[in-house]
């Protein structure tokens, strides 16, 4: 059955992923079960998207009960459960007002266009470009595949949409030498999340704030991978002690129904007048009701706390495997969202720790990225670095040639 469905996939998908030979059909709390029952420790919960794991009773009850009741509206009436998770996102965030959509791609959409009108429609047209960071990443749009500062995304894909301007990230003075009078916003991830898990030096984000604010122009942060409660906070800017004009969401905020929102401060927020923007799907009963359970369960459950005491337990057990490793480079990330360096390409690790029933991600070739849900338990965290312990100590010491 397995490998019938492979075979099939292989014939009938678009081949834009190369999939692991795994057919995953089940999942509950912090594992996922293949076709024939094995289960895997999911360290990768759908990219960062199941922070509540697998399977959450609240989120089925939630959804359930509105499976029954009302699926989908068009946006040109109001529904509750949009109403609710926009008033959540409000009061537990710096921003006055929400757009639905359905994906991280088509919240940063939406942030693009809102900066632009934002100075369209005070007469400063000239204010239309952003200024992006080198290794971000953005999604796989035209726009945002424009504003994302890797080459690998854009390759084949000309003409790119002219209008973004590319920096080091972690490198205030390349900002303030950059920024003109053309520029209408600044878009960045707190931790770049695809680009390797690279987190902002102290007071970095503090100074974009300030370069942004000096020469007015907007702050754009793209949270859709560092939202609701990956890095040990409910949004990773409160870390850093600054807030952007407007932030972006998906990834977690459904817990894996498609769901994507952009918040804004009202001042910004009102250049979107009737008409200016919108979206079929977005805000939909079904996705907002199960989005809004799983908000209020975050915080209920004390989930976002409990996650970042995990993360300081899972970093700490990173650091001893470096310590025992040289052929770990680095540990780094906040909260639930961790990675490490190697000093080899990890494809071959994924691979042996998949063997061995758990999954993880490889980025940037060298990076193990970990994100699994925030109700991952200290144990499961045990077995997986016990698991990466012995697979590292069959690596011969000094770098292995890439892609062995
Ligand atoms: C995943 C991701 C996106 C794109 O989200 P999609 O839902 O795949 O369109 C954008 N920005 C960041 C930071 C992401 O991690």
């Amino acid at each position: 059955m397995t490998a019938e469905i492979m075979t099939q996939a292989d014939q009938v998908i678009a081949n834009t992923y190369k999939r692991f030979p795994l057919v995953l059909a089940e999942g509950s709390e912090c594992t996922v079960y293949d076709s024939n029952g094995r289960g895997y420790t999911d360290f990768v919960a759908g990219i960062a998207v199941c922070n509540l794991g697998h399977s959450h009773p609240k989120v089925i009850e939630a959804l359930s009960l509105q499976a029954q009741t009302l699926w989908h509206v068009s946006n040109l009436y109001y529904t509750k459960p949009q109403v609710e998770l926009a008033d959540w996102l409000v009061k537990n965030s710096f921003a006055d007002r929400v757009f639905f959509c359905n994906s991280g791609a088509e919240a940063n959409e939406a942030a693009i266009k809102l900066a632009r009108k934002f100075f369209n429609d005070r007469g400063e047209n000239q204010r239309s470009r952003i200024i992006a960071m080198k290794q971000s990443f953005h999604g796989r749009t035209m726009a945002t595949l424009s504003a994302t500062g890797q080459e690998k995304i854009k390759k084949g894909f000309a003409p790119i949409l002219e209008g973004f301007d590319f920096i080091p990230f972690n490198d205030a003075d390349a900002l303030d030498a950059q920024i003109g009078p053309q520029h209408c916003a600044v878009l960045i991830e707190p931790i770049q999340g695809e680009g390797g898990v690279r987190c902002p030096d102290a007071d970095y984000l503090k100074t974009v704030r300030r370069i942004c604010d000096k020469n007015g122009i907007l702050l754009i942060f793209d949270e859709i991978q560092t939202g609701m409660g990956r890095t040990g906070k409910l949004f990773a800017y409160e870390h850093f002690g600054v807030e952007p004009d407007i932030m972006t969401l998906a990834k977690a905020l459904a817990n894996g129904l498609p769901s994507g929102a952009m918040l804004a401060r009202e001042a910004v927020a009102s250049a979107f007048g009737f008409g200016a923007h919108a979206s079929t799907f977005g805000g939909t009963p079904i996705v907002t009701a199960a989005a809004l359970e799983v908000c209020k369960t975050l915080v209920a459950d004390n989930v976002i706390d409990r996650g970042r005491n995990t993360g300081e337990y899972f970093r700490k057990k990173l650091l001893e495997l470096k310590e025992r490793h040289p052929a770990i480079v680095d540990v780094r990330g906040l909260g639930l969202l961790l990675g490490i360096k190697l000093d080899f390409n990890g494809g071959t690790l994924v691979t042996q720790c998949m063997q061995k029933g758990f999954l993880i991600n490889c980025i940037q070739e060298n990076i193990l990225r970990f994100i699994p849900p925030l109700i991952i338990k200290k144990e499961e965290i045990d077995a997986l670095t016990d698991c990466l312990d012995g697979l590292l100590a069959d690596i011969p010491d000094g770098p292995i040639p890439d892609n062995v």
